[in-house]
């Protein structure tokens, strides 16, 4: 599956994140094919749509998407040369798609910080540090190899070994390789070195439960991020714990007493969701009301495959109303009165929020 893994300094509040991200508990039967790992959490996407699209289709069940969020712990000074977990650590994290930093922006004299003060700033600095020493290493080792390929002539080996040299200047000054200027060419020809300072990223800060205003730490993270052209999501890891310990028909009295609409939680998932570049569609039937994942840009064929294999393979049409029409024309019949209702092919881009039901042969 697609995965966001959660980094951080120890003590900032990840597994107290995880735990609570994952504790509403995913009947299995509707998702077979998740994998069973502790430190992988297959999370609900929340969608206000689904409840829209239901209340007109009246179906048995409603199903939302899911994502992955993996729980990456032992990054600390040093990582890149063997601290702590080290290598172990840096393997999780290539196989990611977009990290989600945590940084600590709360005070609490009971929990001790790995370096003896709150500094969210030096801890962005520290965690960015070992990741892009991990790369530089990557590229160090790929200079060598393709120096010897090189040589031999190799056209594809030097035009390569021009961005790899690039590459290595703009991390020595420590710089993440996500700032720098490439091309669609540069981004394929380094794909396979699974570069970790490449992956999209966002932080998340976790504050107190009175932190979220007034916090200089939070502001001090803002700042930074917005320099980054980075998102940054504040939530009270504590709190939202709390919350999920909850049963349902408590969390909705416990929420408005603290002044919420809603889990900070939904905030995060949302926000991780966006950061994969993935995008939802739905199917709207009697049976089920479900929305799905698909990595932003999928054709109709693609975003059949989600639902199943077979469904690309004998892909023959996509009939298609998108959500705010469904909506507006009270569901499909309106929808295909007022000309609102397509038929597309092979060729068609899904688009965020199509309901859409697949024609195929079996
Ligand atoms: P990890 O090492 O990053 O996974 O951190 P943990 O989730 O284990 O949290 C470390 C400690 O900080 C635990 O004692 C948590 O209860 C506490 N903690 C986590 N989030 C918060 C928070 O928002 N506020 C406060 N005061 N303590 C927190």
């Amino acid at each position: 599956g697609i995965k966001c893994g959660i980094v951080g300094l120890p003590n900032v509040g990840k597994s107290t994140l995880f735990n609570a991200l994952t504790a509403a508990e995913i009947p299995a039967e509707n998702y077979p094919f998740c994998t069973i790992d502790p430190n992988v959490g297959v999370v609900q996407v929340p969608d206000p749509r689904l409840q829209a699209i239901a209340d007109i289709v009246k179906p048995q069940k409603i199903l939302p998407t899911t994502m992955e969020f993996v729980d990456i712990a032992g990054l600390v000074a040093g990582a890149s040369k063997g601290e702590g977990l080290g290598n172990q650590f840096l393997a999780h994290i290539r196989e990611t798609d977009a990290i989600t930093m945590v940084v600590r922006c709360f005070e609490d004299d009971d929990v001790t910080h790995v370096d003896g003060r709150i500094d969210p700033i030096a801890d962005i600095e520290t965690i960015g540090t070992e990741l892009a020493l991990a790369d530089l290493d990557t590229v160090e080792k790929a200079i060598q190899r393709t120096q010897k390929i090189a040589k031999s002539g190799d056209k594809d080996a030097r035009s390569r070994l021009v961005i790899l040299e690039r590459l290595k200047n703009h991390l020595d000054e420590g710089l993440p390789v996500r700032s720098m200027d490439l091309s669609d060419d540069d981004r394929l020809a380094i794909r396979d070195f699974h570069l970790l300072t490449a992956k999209p990223m966002m932080y998340i800060a976790n504050v107190d439960e009175s932190g979220f205003d007034n916090n200089p730490h939070l502001d001090a993270v803002r700042e930074r991020a917005q320099a980054e052209g980075a998102q940054v999501v504040p939530v009270c890891a504590a709190l939202e714990a709390e919350i999920a310990q909850l049963p349902e028909e408590e969390q909705g009295e416990f929420l408005s007493d603290a002044g919420m609409d809603e889990p900070g939680l939904n905030r995060v998932i949302r926000a991780g969701y966006r950061l994969l570049g993935l995008e939802t569609y739905f199917t709207a039937g009697e049976k089920e009301v479900r929305a799905w994942t698909v990595k932003a840009g999928s054709t109709a064929p693609k975003a059949a495959a989600v639902i199943h294999t077979d469904f690309e393979k004998g892909f023959i049409r996509a009939e298609v109303v998108a959500y705010d029409d469904f909506i507006a024309c009270g569901g499909e019949q309106g929808a295909k009165d007022a000309g609102k209702w397509r038929l597309e092919g092979k060729e068609y881009i899904v688009q965020e929020g199509d309901i859409i039901h697949f024609r195929f042969n079996v």
